[in-house]
């Protein structure tokens, strides 16, 4: 996975669509690589990114994030996805 460290403001990262590929931008390069499952949980974001196109993505996530006035989706169907993704075995196109 594509990964760039950004001091974000909120949040521990936030995985967007980008002209080099789909980039994770992270807070800190240590948590990073300590947690596995908050691997997990952007690796599905990026494979949201393959399956849809980055203007589709980028749009549900926006889209859902508005419509919910909430930054944080735990029951939406685009975050239900990853954070189940965090407890399973890793898939085989990562
Ligand atoms: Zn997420």
């Amino acid at each position: 996975m594509q990964t760039f460290v950004w001091k974000l403001q909120a949040g521990d990262a936030v995985t967007f669509p980008t002209p080099w590929g789909p980039t994770v931008f992270i807070r800190s390069r240590a948590q990073w690589d300590s947690d596995e499952a908050f691997r997990k949980h952007e690796a599905t974001h990026i494979r949201q990114i393959k399956r849809w196109g980055a203007a589709k993505y980028l749009w549900l996530h926006l889209w859902t994030r508005l419509r919910h006035f909430d930054m944080f989706l735990y029951n939406h169907p685009i975050e239900r996805e990853a954070y189940d993704a965090e407890r399973l075995p890793w898939p085989d196109d990562v």
